[in-house]
């Protein structure tokens, strides 16, 4: 990556932490803030998406969640003194986060369909019901 492109970045990162805040996007701040949760699994739902669209955006972000994740699952493996690929691991619950994130996405979708259809259903019974009577 050349210099250009890196002060880019910086600049795109800045001004995407510039508009955070008004609900749109998630800073760095907040990032930082709820790395611990998401590491628990307490991440859901919007929060969850926007935590995932930050990493994917925010390089800087992306080696802090790195070294949060290192130090806790390190710490609590040497203790255990069992073998371990931490980066492997890291990826690993990223790409299981992103699965149960769209997951969740399709259930909403198909439960946001079966209750049109059954409210469309519900009228189509009312209108029949009104030109029998
Ligand atoms: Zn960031």
């Amino acid at each position: 990556m050349s210099v250009s492109d890196r002060r880019g970045e910086k600049a795109a990162h800045r001004k995407r932490s510039a508009r955070a805040g008004r609900n749109a996007e998630m800073d760095c701040k907040e990032f930082i803030r709820l790395i611990p949760n998401w590491l628990d699994g307490k991440l859901d739902g919007k929060r969850g998406a926007k935590f995932l669209d930050h990493m994917n955006t925010c390089k800087d972000c992306r080696e802090e969640l790195h070294i949060q994740f290192l130090v806790r699952e390190g710490t609590a493996r040497l203790e255990s003194g069992g073998s371990f690929n931490l980066d492997k691991e890291l990826s690993e619950k990223v790409t299981a986060y992103k699965k149960k994130l769209k997951r969740k996405h399709t259930e909403n979708v198909i439960i946001y369909w079966m209750e049109a259809i059954a409210g469309a259903a519900i009228i189509f019974i009312l209108i029949l019901v009104f030109i029998l009577m």
